[in-house]
């Protein structure tokens, strides 16, 4: 055996983004606008960055990440830098950045000498804050945490200014300097941007950007006791190095507007941008370092890099490759909505890889004894066995011996067997995998438990290596004399649930039968299997050599995959489901590679293409999306999109049709249509293109905001009908006429007259309580932001 795939080995000189795999890869909207930016000279360069906060190790979800900001440097032959994003000193820890080093280096990708932390910025990042304050776009604010959140208001209501907010810039530099002496407790002050109380975007109700941690930080120990937050220093810290292309994940949609005012509040040239796509999630998973994090500490697991777990640790040591997560993550594509992806599809791209690198040797896990009664006693024939199938291609064998007694697979042999049954029953034959047929003559079993404990057979000479004749199956062996006993680990998924993380206790998620151990009786080549080792155990999986716990001449085998998708025929028939998931022996298949055929046929049919993704496409537009694009002037990434089906294009073109604002719906219909097709046909759709339309038309011209317009969706996808007599009904029309707002407000002022006249004393406070009352007046429909102007402008102007 030759392969190996040690943790830290070397990456393959093949990368994911090798240019013969160029044709292969499917184009995503990311690839476009660097594209577009570098063909416009919008920029010189890519420059991009994976940002990591160590605070835990890295799951499958951020190899997505990883693979998409190094893939698109390498790919247009730029930089990706690796950004340890360590500003919250009290989670974070070296280990975590070593983890994540040797994680994103197992993975392929290099980042040079490129490494960088957020805590290199601390001094720069402290001067913008500075620098904010100068310019009066930050101030110190006092209030209590409770009461921070009490003036930020709602999505439904305006944020209260801060009563601190007029503070002096000379007041505001003094605090933030002894901020910074230490003067302070935590939480005493803290720094906010100056923005905007009434902002709809909640992110820009002047947001915290540095607070008070009396906190040691495992870089920068205890020069500092204030520190940056997310937003801030992730701005900055893209801005100094220079990123071109800032990429992530949807949540972080609304803190782009956060983003840029940033930049442009500190006047910063250059500027990077932010773009955001859809996070990996996979069934049985549950991306979210915290959530690891508890099932590490709670010892559900063994550790970070248990088998079990999704960490890249884990599935290291589980035995997948980084070919393998490469290429689901290439599968699963770059998406602007978030879907989740059938785990059975990063079964199936394990398989894929791990067949051609995986001697197929044999292993007994649940063994019966069989005494060949006409081998003769003593007697030892050294069979030569191929370690690959024909179709792999590859040289190699190895001896395997055969004596009188051997072991079989206790689920190999049935007393009374089914019609279809193609394994040993008694008077019926099999053959011996690289051996002869043998033939049942009895059955041996315990007088007072009936169990039985050996079969007799007899063997056909002239039958070896397939000669002579053919019988229906083929089953894997080991002789009893020759048998090394190895222990082996069975993994399954750690959870039972697809969607794990609903239930409150996460206990009643889990898998009971996520590990089970076993003593195998291995064949004797296996006895000299390293660490790092891949192989397949014919009919049973894929293995890796344990690369922790194995040792020189006692390998241990954790099952990486099963050749059969054992899991949902486990949730059809649960009461056979421990005995099969614990042999892993498939039930109906008698030759591994009919069994590994038809396995990853049905993985595949069942995969498929990931719900939300994009189409796959070459780079270049095929001519009827160019088509599309130049007639309605609508991205690349839309029109690939809409060409790639046709459906989806009529209902497009009939909303075109009846609201000729080909850009605006073409953003409904990729985005929040898609999003309610969940994979369904748009031909199925109770409702017309000329609805759409109408819906798009009432969200553009105010009548309807965005979100109450995506639920006016939702419903025309489960009741049809039109946009306008939903509106009606159900009486969500925005009130931004200024008009009907200025009624309201001008009623609430008139029955709060003592408010009044204590927010003109100085109690700004009550602008919050105001903001609220007219909302209510207006059945929450009145545009928060006018709200909030139109009350400002009356209470300022003299009474
Ligand atoms: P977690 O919730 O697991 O802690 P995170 O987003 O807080 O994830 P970070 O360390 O901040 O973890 O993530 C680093 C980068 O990886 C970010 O750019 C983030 O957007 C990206 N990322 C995290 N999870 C996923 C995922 N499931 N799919 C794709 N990218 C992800
Ligand atoms: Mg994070």
């Amino acid at each position: 055996m030759s392969t190996t795939s040690e943790p830290g080995a070397s990456p393959s000189p093949k990368g994911p983004a090798d240019a013969s795999t160029a044709s292969s890869t499917p184009s995503n909207f990311i690839r476009e606008i660097i594209e577009e930016d570098l063909r416009t000279g919008r920029r010189d360069r890519v420059v991009t960055r994976f940002p990591p906060e160590p605070n835990g190790y890295l799951h499958i979800g951020h190899a997505k990440a990883i693979c998409l900001n190094f893939g698109m440097a390498r790919e247009f032959g730029g930089v990706c830098h690796l950004r340890l994003d360590d500003t919250n000193p009290t989670t974070e820890d070296i280990e975590f950045v070593e983890a994540i080093q040797r994680d994103v280096r197992w993975l392929g990708f290099d980042w040079a000498e490129k490494k960088f932390h957020a805590s290199d910025y601390y001094e720069q990042i402290y001067e913008f804050t500075e620098a904010l304050i100068l310019r009066g776009k930050a101030y110190v604010c006092s209030l209590s945490e409770e009461d921070t959140r009490k003036y930020r208001g709602t999505i439904s209501e305006a944020g209260t200014p801060s009563p601190y907010r007029e503070r002096t810039v000379e007041e505001n530099l003094d605090l933030l300097r002894r901020m910074r002496k230490g003067e302070f407790p935590d939480g005493a002050h803290v720094v906010r941007a100056k923005i905007d109380m009434a902002n709809p975007n909640m992110k820009l109700r002047d947001p915290p950007i540095v607070r008070i941690r009396h906190a040691h930080h495992f870089r920068t120990g205890d020069t500092w006791c204030i520190y940056p937050l997310y937003d801030f220093a992730h701005a900055l810290s893209d801005w100094i190095e220079g990123i071109t292309h800032s990429l992530c994940t949807l949540e972080f949609e609304n803190n782009r507007e956060l983003y840029d005012w940033f930049l442009e509040a500190l006047e910063l040239g250059n500027r990077p941008k932010q773009y955001e796509f859809a996070r990996l999630n996979l069934t049985y998973m549950l991306m979210s370092k915290r959530k690891l994090l508890q099932l590490v500490e709670k010892k559900f697991v063994s550790g970070w890099d248990d088998p079990r777990m999704w960490t890249i640790a884990g599935l290291r040591r589980r035995g997948y490759t980084p070919e393998a997560v490469r290429n689901l993550c290439e599968r699963v594509g770059v998406a602007k909505t978030n879907s989740v992806v059938d785990v059975a599809l990063l079964d199936h791209v394990v398989r894929e890889d791990l067949s051609p690198r995986s001697p197929r040797v044999m292993c007994v896990l649940n063994p019966l004894k069989v005494v060949i009664e006409s081998w003769a006693e003593g007697e030892v024939e050294q069979l030569d066995a191929p370690y690959w199938p024909a179709d792999i291609g590859k040289e190699g064998s190895r001896k395997v011996p055969l004596s009188r007694e051997i072991y079989i697979e206790r689920d190999d042999f049935m007393e009374n067997p089914p019609k279809d049954w193609h394994r040993l029953a008694p008077g019926g034959e099999v053959r011996l995998r690289h051996g002869y047929v043998i033939r049942c003559t009895a059955v041996e079993k315990d007088e007072t438990t009936g169990e039985i404990v050996a079969l007799r057979c007899t063997h056909d000479p002239a039958s070896r290596g397939g000669g002579g004749r053919k019988v229906k199956g083929t089953i894997h062996w080991v002789s009893v004399a020759h048998a090394q006993e190895v222990e082996v680990r069975l993994y399954d998924r750690l959870f039972a649930v697809e969607q794990p993380g609903v239930a409150e206790d996460i206990t009643t998620e889990l898998n009971s039968n996520s590990l089970v151990v076993v003593r195998g009786r291995a064949e004797p080549s296996l006895a000299e299997a390293k660490a790092g080792e891949h192989v397949q155990f014919e009919r049973l999986g894929f293995f890796f050599v344990d690369p922790v716990d194995s040792r020189d001449g006692a390998p241990i085998f954790n099952r990486t995959v099963a050749l059969k998708d054992s899991w949902s025929k486990q949730s059809a028939s649960a009461g056979k489901a421990a005995t099969e998931a614990a042999t892993g022996a498939s039930s109906s298949t008698a030759t591994s590679e009919k069994g590994s055929k038809s396995e990853s046929k049905s993985a595949e049919a069942k995969a498929g293409t990931p719900k939300g993704t994009a189409p796959k496409a070459s780079a270049e537009l095929s001519p009827e999306a160019q088509a599309v694009r130049d007639k309605h002037g609508i991205t690349p990434e839309e029109a690939r999109i809409l060409t790639g089906d046709l459906d989806l294009l009529a209902l497009f073109e009939a909303a075109v049709a009846a609201h000729p604002s080909p850009k605006g719906v073409a953003k409904w219909v990729v985005n929040e249509v898609r999003r309610e097709l969940k994979g369904g046909s748009a031909k199925a759709l109770p409702f017309t293109g000329a609805a759409l339309g109408e819906l798009v038309a009432l969200v553009e011209a105010g009548t309807l905001s965005a979100p109450l317009g995506k639920e006016v969706l939702a419903e025309l996808v489960r009741e049809g009908g039109s946009p306008k007599a939903i509106v009606d009904k159900r009486g969500l029309t925005q009130i931004s006429d200024s008009g009907a707002v200025e009624t309201a407000v001008d009623a609430v002022l008139g029955e709060n007259a003592d408010a009044v006249a204590r927010y003109r004393a100085g109690n700004q406070n009550v602008l919050g309580a105001l903001v609220g009352l007219v909302m209510k007046r207006t059945g929450g429909k009145a545009n928060p932001k006018l709200v909030n102007e139109l009350l400002r402008k009356r209470l300022d102007s003299a009474g």
